[in-house]
């Protein structure tokens, strides 16, 4: 069968193949044909050869771990069935297992011996079928099937929130206004599950302001303001106390103003998976006292688990009913599988590109 695929490691390496084996499913395994895959900036930097594993024994790695597919086939009694729409999680556990992977949390995996499709020693949903575990498929419904290729960033966006909220439960806590930084996939879904929450929030990102994702967002009833215009530096004085800030930037050089702009107890979630190095001369005394006399929380987040991906499903769902045809316009480009290379090329008013697989 034919798949998108690249060689770990090497530079500009993407490439469509067609002798990718056909899935051969092990006992209780269910068959998923691929609807759609989302591009993301993980995957444009295993295609820089920066990041990413291919299985053992595979000179290659298929792509893909944003997905969504129809079940072909399954195993009689499994939780799946025939013409299911699905979509599938990224992590699998190690094999230790540590504590974590042996609870279902192998998004918080202690070894760090994970496998992750399509990134790293799994090949990822990039291709016309894939064979899975029904543990790790998530049925999505149908009333989501034009939208339900962006669950696995919001599965980000859910974990980043949820964990969030949980660790505020050290205080009577009373949050009115978050601010997210950037405004990709994630940084708007970011800012559409706070707005569904009922926060006020700011997006800060680099594009002008006027432009589509600005109004895509005022029309979600979300603020958006240009760090071109307005430096992060500044924005603690514009909006008064900031309770909560999503880092979605991807971009290292934001990481410290963004955790700057906390108000007291606020907490910060950083989910940027920075690429490189990047070294800066830091006031660590005062960042040290405001955290400290501020009862400040900074926390990173990655991965997501099964109940990320079903409370992603409630979100879409509510942000659907809320307004619908919103979230669908998240979604600028679908393009052919066959014509994946092009799917890597980005314009500023670009937010997610989709490959087209049936
Ligand atoms: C994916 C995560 C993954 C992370 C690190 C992200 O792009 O969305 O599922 O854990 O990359 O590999």
């Amino acid at each position: 069968m034919r798949a998108v695929a690249v060689v770990p490691g090497n530079k500009d390496s993407l490439h469509v193949r067609g002798d990718v084996p056909e899935p051969a499913p092990g006992a209780g395994e269910a068959v998923v044909r691929v609807l759609e895959a989302g591009v993301c900036g993980t995957d444009v930097e295993i295609h820089q050869g920066l990041y990413g594993t291919a299985p053992g024994g595979s000179p290659y790695l298929v792509l893909g771990h944003e997905n969504l597919g129809v079940v072909d086939s399954a195993p009689a009694g499994a939780a799946v069935s025939v013409g299911d729409l699905v979509v599938a999680t990224v992590r699998r556990p190690c094999d230790e297992p540590c504590r974590p992977c042996a609870a279902d949390q192998n998004d918080m995996c202690l070894t760090g011996r994970f496998r992750e499709r399509g990134i790293g020693g799994l090949h990822g949903f990039m291709s016309e079928r894939y064979s899975e575990d029904p543990r790790y498929l998530v049925r999505v419904p149908y009333s989501l099937r034009d939208v339900a290729v962006l669950l696995e960033p919001m599965t980000i966006v859910q974990k980043g929130i949820e964990q969030a909220l949980r660790i505020q439960e050290r205080m009577a806590w009373d949050p009115r206004k978050a601010v997210v930084v950037g405004a990709g996939p994630v940084g708007i879904l970011a800012a559409a599950a706070l707005r569904l929450r009922g926060y006020e929030v700011t997006v800060a990102a680099l594009e002008p302001e006027g432009t589509f994702k600005d109004r895509l967002l005022d029309e979600a009833g979300i603020d958006y303001v240009s760090t071109g215009r307005t430096p992060l530096s500044d924005l603690k004085a514009k909006l008064g106390r900031i309770d909560l800030v999503f880092e979605a930037t991807g971009s290292a050089h934001v990481v410290l103003p963004a955790m700057q702009l906390l108000g007291p107890a606020g907490v910060c979630i950083l989910s940027s998976v920075t690429g490189g190095s990047r070294n800066l001369e830091v006031d660590v005394a005062t960042w040290n006292r405001e955290m400290v006399l501020g009862n400040r929380l900074v926390f990173g987040t990655v991965n997501a688990a099964r109940r990320h991906f079903e409370s992603g499903v409630a979100d879409m769902a509510a942000a659907e009913e809320r307004l619908p045809g919103w979230l669908g316009r998240l979604i600028t480009r679908r393009l052919p599988y066959t014509e994946a290379p092009r799917a890597l090329e980005r314009s500023p008013e670009d937010v997610k590109t989709v490959l087209e697989f049936a």
